[in-house]
């Protein structure tokens, strides 16, 4: 499976902005703090970017959040626009319900390459049957659980305490601690979903 793995705090400074893809750690040691010019670059870049420029930042955005390869969005993309919801919000909630996106929102990984970890080295199940996809899609009334054993791992003991102390979990999802098990309760609103992004944007993009 085709992925990036290259210096992932150089994609926050391509696209100027946080996007929290080192999980708790972007909270306290952010190299964008001390260097917030592009990668290559040693002052911040001049003029006014064009109008598809900003479009393609935004989809980029998205793409680097989600850890998801440009083709992979496109598909996303074309399922969304044939669905009678906007087709920008549609996007964002089929990425917001992919496995390992409700893996790390539950809390039991800190990232969401650590929740993909998790996913690939068979930890995890969905309504009681192994899957080790990351992109799969769960539906409302799904529940996923993990392999007990992960009750011992330090980084997931830790994500778990950090997840009680900051009471993030979103409303759509049900977590159980003891089990280490989380039900999707229903489709996510927009306003829980974790993707900081112009969705309108990137509907633009795609339509040019
Ligand atoms: Fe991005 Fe986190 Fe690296 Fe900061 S620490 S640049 S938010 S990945």
């Amino acid at each position: 499976m085709a992925r990036y793995s290259g210096p992932v705090c150089r994609l926050c400074r391509r696209e100027q902005t946080k996007l929290f893809l080192k999980g708790d750690k972007c909270h306290t040691n952010c190299i964008l703090d001390r260097r917030p010019t592009p990668p290559g670059q040693a002052k911040p870049a001049r003029g006014k970017p064009s109008s598809y420029a900003i479009r393609l930042r935004e989809k980029q955005k998205l793409r680097r959040m989600a850890g998801i390869l440009e083709k992979p969005l496109q598909r996303l993309m074309e399922a969304a626009s044939k669905k009678p919801e906007a087709t920008g919000e549609q996007l964002l909630r089929s990425l917001e319900l992919r496995l390992d996106n409700v893996v790390k929102r539950a809390g039991i990984a800190g990232s969401l390459k650590g929740a993909r970890q998790f996913v690939l080295h068979r930890h995890v199940k969905v309504d009681g049957r192994p899957v080790n996809v990351p992109s799969y899609v769960l539906k409302p009334g799904s529940v996923v659980t993990c392999d007990p054993a992960l009750k011992e791992n330090v980084g997931v003991k830790l994500s778990l305490e950090t997840a009680k102390r900051l009471s993030n979990r979103p409303g759509f999802l049900e977590f159980d601690e003891d089990k280490i098990a989380v039900k999707v309760l229903r489709a996510p609103e927009r306003s829980e979903m974790s993707w900081l992004v112009n969705d309108q944007l990137i509907v633009e993009y795609y339509s040019r």
